[in-house]
């Protein structure tokens, strides 16, 4: 609570400092904020808004919604989105306050009222921290809300389920970091950074939580961050979460049908502009075919669609048998893939027999043995306009003064 002044002008002054740092190098935030904070300073909230920054839906009150039955938490939130709206807000997408979603809460919410979520976790082991555990002594009581999945089986990815886009946030966060590691900016600038790097080279997303109360002590950690994301090749995609929600739910639409033309396929790609579709191991001397793809990552180029010829018998999708169950034929198409099931499946260049994929344990598993396989291969990529990976930086905005902090002591 010290973080905080009685009025709201040092809690203001802070996020716009915020705001303005992280402009610099083309990066707005998204700021999750409670309907009772929208409601009280509309004003302030409205100027971030016009100055780029993403408000999300964060309940009305910051209650540990897991404590409520699914219709009250739901009111909850719906009760922070008519707030936003009264006051010119945009509603795309919404984070539970200390992640505290339920299946029950997703159910409970009418259908298309939301575009995204955020509440679900990711562990990096994040080399500066050897040794640390997110279920040791020290983090242990911070942590406990998270729940989170370890990036070295899961994706830290999108997924659509229940009619909305999850986009999962990166653990440790700044409170983990600051509070109970003791981390000064020097050090959390290395965690950051290497997360940033791990999530680079698997092409994943790193959603960085902050804490806005915090993040004067961090400017240099944020400008290291955003340095080395500038440096990375190919380029990191800088994005709000609405902006990777509505990326998401255009990628969905994507297609891709091969239909068979002499000595090869010609493949017919169904994508917005901003596509990024890669290839990798494909002859493309047919004529028609397009040469001088633009070399991208390891072995695939980028190719140009909306047609490409391939030479060879071999179809460069992923071909699965009947049966696969559905989450995983979702899973592979919401990295990209290119999914063929019936007669065409057989004749994908890799093909995931049932056997293969018993043996895969993991999300990570499941991609790097398809991508460890020999083979021509088509596909869209995760991120639009060719970036490798996406960073998107979000501060639960909770309060402004101490006034608005007050209200955390009473209600339950
Ligand atoms: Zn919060």
């Amino acid at each position: 609570m010290g973080r905080y002044g009685v009025t709201p002008a040092r809690g203001e002054a802070r996020i716009q400092a915020t705001v303005a740092l992280l402009a610099e190098y083309g990066c707005a935030p998204t700021f999750p904020t409670p309907g009772r904070v929208v409601q009280w300073h509309p004003h302030f909230i409205e100027s971030l808004q016009a100055a780029g920054a993403e408000i999300a839906v964060h309940s009305f009150d910051h209650l540990d919604l897991k404590g409520y039955p699914p219709e009250e938490a739901c009111e909850q939130l719906l009760k922070g989105a008519e707030v936003f709206e009264r006051h010119g807000i945009e509603v795309c997408g919404f984070r539970c306050p200390y992640l505290s979603w339920s299946e029950g809460l997703l159910d409970a919410l009418p259908a298309g009222r939301f575009g995204y979520s955020s509440n679900e976790a990711v562990w990096w082991d994040a080399a500066p921290l050897a040794g640390v555990k997110v279920d040791g002594p020290v983090l242990a009581k911070l942590t406990e809300f998270y729940e989170p999945r370890r990036a070295q089986s899961a994706t830290s990815v999108p997924h659509t389920w229940r009619g909305l886009v999850e986009i999962p946030v990166c653990l440790p966060d700044d409170l983990q970091l600051h509070d109970g590691l003791k981390l000064g900016t020097e050090a959390i600038g290395a965690v950051w950074t290497d997360v940033l790097q791990q999530t680079h080279r698997r092409g994943e997303a790193f959603t960085l939580m902050f804490h806005p109360e915090l993040a004067e002590r961090y400017e240099g950690a944020f400008r290291t961050l955003l340095e080395q994301a500038r440096g990375l090749q190919p380029h990191v995609w800088l994005a709000r979460l609405r902006d990777i929600g509505d990326w998401w739910a255009e990628k969905a639409c994507f297609s891709a049908e091969a239909m068979p033309v002499p000595g090869g396929w010609r493949i017919t790609f169904a994508s917005s502009e901003r596509a990024t579709i890669l290839g990798r191991g494909l002859a493309t001397d047919l004529p028609g075919g397009r040469d001088g793809a633009e070399v991208w990552w390891g072995p695939y180029s980028r190719l140009q669609g909306p047609v490409v010829e391939v030479a060879g018998e071999v179809l460069p999708f992923v071909g699965l048998p009947s049966g696969t169950p559905e989450s995983s034929v979702v899973f592979l198409r919401e990295q990209g893939y290119i999914v063929k099931s019936g007669e065409l499946a057989e004749r994908c260049a890799i093909y995931l027999d049932g056997t293969t994929q018993a043996g895969l344990k993991s999300e990570v598993e499941l991609i790097d043995h398809i991508e460890n396989c020999a083979g021509p291969l088509v596909r869209f990529w995760r991120w639009p306009d060719g970036a490798r990976s996406a960073l998107s930086i979000t501060g639960d905005l909770d309060a402004l003064s101490l006034v608005d902090y007050a209200p955390r002591l009473w209600v339950r």
